[in-house]
């Protein structure tokens, strides 16, 4: 084992090897109560995104087996996939250069394993089995009646949250409407989605109850990665040590006493760090940026009148020029490219049309002299319906000396499905002036046009 793997298994193993059980402080401060309000509006939007419906259209949907996706409320088809890929590369740029500006807000802050375990799970724990000192008690004791009593009620409820969970991911993969049917109608018809939504359950039980943050710390390859994309003007969680060092108790009448730093030694940042760590050794890989440990730190600053911020959101050059921290340049430009790439993957979303039209002039085929003095050009083509309701769509030459004469008809495009037609455009052979002639093809739903066509027509050279 390397120095680095065995620093930290010794961090989250004890003596014997035995994983260490973390028993957090809960102390509510100014970033803890900005951090609920945003993990109240994320679950909110969370668990009512898969059950809000926009024109029949799920509000978010990643359904990978039936290869369906649909975003605020955009139904997303494999045409569309350049977009998935846009999208999927402004995430990925966005969380390199947002992590390099901003460190880890996201597991503080955004990552749902946090908001889960920090804002519902742990809540619950503390509620029902109290502060860290009864919680370690409790488990410690033997089989009472109290413990069996408070261990099976924390349990169920994890249960039932888990079970919750669950159902609401599943109802992103495999619809709401799906899960409706699984949830109401008898199990022997949906057997594999009734034992699905079990596994999750079980799953989601065993991460919050018992994994809970060696998620972060072991298992999260974005946590693995921060030492490659975090620098020393990174903006993260960190212990002013200037200010805070030497570090030592108060000791008043003490006539040796020495000048001390601001850090009193209480080790309430510790006790408070829901991943065990001590800010004041440096960055480490565990800290997942909660803020936990500046709230608990501002408390001991406001009780022995020192300035607040011993620990607080610094880069490593920030602490070293003993500045405050700010909004630096790096930071607005990043800011900014993120911004807009994330603008362009939503003008590209919100600028889809609800029908995609291939319009193909028919393989090996020139011209046709038609009676009445018209040439024609044979074209197949396809209408996919990318919506969830019928469509009854037309082709209109701009032209109006141009017509169309069908062959086999559009007919009514169903929701999420696709027609083929064929058809001859006819024009005027006194209109044709080259041998290569621009065509465009209004494509009309309901009098409306909703997409245009160019296409080229092929006719006689005079
Ligand atoms: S909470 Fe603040 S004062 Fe107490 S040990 Fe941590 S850094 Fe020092
Ligand atoms: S060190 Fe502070 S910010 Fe980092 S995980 Fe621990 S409590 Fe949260």
């Amino acid at each position: 084992m390397s120095a680095e793997e065995d620093y930290f298994y010794n961090k989250i193993t004890d003596d014997k090897g035995n994983r260490k059980w973390l028993y957090p402080l809960i102390r509510i401060g100014q970033w803890y109560r900005y951090r609920s309000v945003v993990s109240y509006i994320l679950l909110l939007f969370l668990f009512a995104a898969p059950f809000v419906k926009i024109n029949g259209n799920q509000f978010m949907l990643f359904n990978i087996i039936e290869r369906k996706f649909i975003l605020f409320g955009q139904v997303f088809w494999p045409q569309d996939f350049f977009i998935f890929v846009l999208l999927m590369l402004t995430g990925l740029v966005s969380i390199v250069l947002f992590t390099n500006a901003f460190g880890r807000i996201f597991c503080g802050w955004i990552c749902p394993q946090t908001i889960f375990l920090e804002m519902i799970f742990r809540r619950i724990e503390v509620w029902i089995e109290g502060e860290p000192a009864a919680r370690k008690k409790l488990d410690n004791a033997p089989w009472t009646q109290e413990k069996i009593i408070k261990k099976t009620s924390k349990h169920i409820l994890y249960v039932l949250i888990s079970f919750l969970i669950a159902n609401t991911f599943l109802a992103y993969v495999i619809g709401s409407d799906q899960l409706f049917q699984i949830v109401t109608q008898p199990i022997s018809q949906h057997l594999s989605g009734f034992i699905s939504i079990w596994i999750f359950t079980g799953a989601f039980y065993y991460v919050f109850a018992h994994f809970r943050e060696l998620v972060c710390t072991l298992a999260c390859p974005y946590g693995r990665l921060q030492g490659v994309m975090l620098d020393k003007n990174s903006l993260v969680v960190a212990y002013h040590y200037l200010r805070g060092e030497p570090r030592g108790r108060i000791k008043k009448n003490d006539p040796n006493l020495q000048p001390m730093g601001d850090c009193v030694d209480c080790n309430l940042c510790v006790a408070v760090c829901p991943t065990g760590i001590d800010i004041r050794e440096g960055t480490q890989l565990e800290c997942v940026n909660c803020t936990a440990c500046i709230d608990a730190c501002n408390q001991v600053m406001d009780k022995i009148d020192r300035p607040r911020n011993l620990i607080g959101y610094y880069s490593e050059e920030m602490i070293k020029k003993n500045e405050t921290p700010k909004f630096t340049f790096r930071m607005k430009a990043y800011t900014f490219i993120i911004i807009a790439m994330l603008s362009v993957s939503m003008y590209f979303i919100w600028s889809r049309k609800d029908i995609d039209v291939t319009v193909l002039r028919a393989a090996g085929s020139l011209y046709q002299e038609q009676p009445n003095g018209y040439i024609s050009n044979l074209y197949t083509a396809e209408f996919i319906n990318k919506t969830t309701k019928d469509m009854d769509v037309d082709v209109v030459p701009e032209n109006k000396s141009i017509k169309i004469k069908w062959v086999q008809n559009i007919g009514e495009v169903k929701r999420e499905g696709s027609n083929k037609a064929t058809f001859f455009v006819m024009m005027p052979e006194k209109n044709i002036r080259d041998s290569k002639t621009s065509v465009t093809l209004l494509i009309k739903q309901k009098g409306k046009t909703v997409e245009k066509v160019k296409t080229n027509f092929l006719g006689p050279v005079n």
